[in-house]
């Protein structure tokens, strides 16, 4: 896999499709000696499953340690932290991270117990625990999710996760997008495994899942944050934490130049999830018939971004997506299944950037 590189996979086989992201990005190629220690940094920020949008599907981790047990590798360490308040064990238990590894016998270690050090992060002093700053090879296994304060998270804030409590609360009285883009110029972030399965509209506590059912590969964090702005309805100089890591030397921002792989197509959107009262008022705009998940969640974040700039007051003529519509005309669509429409947006699926500003334009 080159590092600029976007491996994404669509379904509801959520372990089968972890391996086969790693597969085809040649993880134990990438990692290299079986001696090599690696940890995984799920996200499990608070006690939540996975369904409320928060919090990495322990699938992922399934997958993942299969993938390299299978492949020989056994100096294996799962670390996390949750937030300042929340206890790390507790989510290890609600999230169903606890039967995983006890069942691969992989140690996991709580970063709220761990030692740390000071290191200079690109020109500040940051605080990281010893055990992130020890392995040889860290797996991020971050959500892609909105955040309150900043946009976002992803990869680049998912490694928040590894500096100790008294370090999260400094890191908001700094603004949070300074030292989280100078705290990813130490900390290990070598392969990013994103769960886009149904990350939360904006915020990280979930609340609001947004169904997609993907997983996602990448190799550098800041191309990872910035898909996922464009997939949120951003574009990445939005957010500056991605704008200052990509300055720091971190990663690069240029979507348009990456490699994009699609192990599959779209799958039907499912809807196990039920919607919650904010998901439900915004697909009040929308007309789905079979349409895949990836791009029903995408027109929701879409809808988000113009209800923000209260652009959705009044009546709008519902937004037709899915591949229903193939063939069939109509007023506006999104989505290739809509081309024969007066007015419908490319891509499948669409990413959200375009929808929002697409609806801006043409919509009645
Ligand atoms: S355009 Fe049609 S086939 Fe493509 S993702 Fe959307 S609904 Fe699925």
């Amino acid at each position: 896999m080159v590092k600029n590189e976007i491996l994404i996979i669509h379904g509801d086989d959520y372990k089968a499709m972890a391996k086969r992201v790693l597969e085809q990005a040649d993880l134990a190629g990438l990692i290299g000696s079986r001696e090599r220690h690696i940890g995984l940094k799920p996200n499990m920020v608070v006690p939540k499953p996975a369904s409320a949008g928060a919090t990495t599907h322990p699938e992922l981790l399934d997958g993942t340690l299969e993938y390299l047990t299978d492949h020989g590798f056994t100096n294996i360490t799962v670390m996390e932290s949750s937030w300042v308040g929340a206890d790390t064990q507790d989510a290890l238990r609600v999230c169903g991270y606890r039967e995983v590894i006890e069942r691969y016998q992989i140690p996991f270690i709580d970063i709220k117990k761990e030692r740390s050090r000071e290191y200079d992060a690109a020109g500040i002093n940051l605080k990281v625990c010893d055990a992130a700053m020890k392995v040889d090879f860290m797996i991020n296994m971050p959500v892609l999710k909105g955040h309150c304060q900043t946009t976002v998270t992803c990869a680049l804030k998912n490694m928040k996760g590894v500096i100790p409590d008294s370090e999260k609360r400094r890191f908001h009285t700094m603004g949070l997008h300074k030292p989280i883009a100078h705290l990813n110029t130490v900390v290990r972030n070598d392969f990013i495994l994103v769960d886009n399965i149904c990350g939360d509209l904006d915020f990280e506590e979930g609340g609001n899942p947004v169904e997609m059912d993907r997983i996602l590969g990448f190799r550098d964090p800041v191309l990872c944050d910035s898909f996922v702005c464009e997939a949120m309805g951003y574009h990445s100089e939005e957010v500056p934490y991605i704008v200052l890591a990509e300055q720091l030397g971190v990663g690069s921002r240029d979507t348009q130049g990456a490699v994009v792989t699609k192990l599959n197509e779209g799958t039907l959107e499912r809807r196990t999830l039920p919607m919650t009262g904010r998901v439900k008022k915004l697909a009040a705009y929308t007309e789905p018939a079979d349409a895949c998940s990836a791009c029903y969640g995408s027109l929701i974040y879409a809808l988000d971004r113009l209800q923000v700039r209260g652009q959705l007051s009044g009546k709008h003529t519902p937004v037709a997506i899915g591949q229903g519509y193939k063939g069939k005309g109509g007023k506006i669509g999104v989505g290739n299944c809509t081309r024969c429409f007066e007015k419908s947006l490319k891509g499948c699926p669409p990413r959200a950037v375009d929808i929002t500003a697409f609806l801006e334009k043409e919509w009645d």
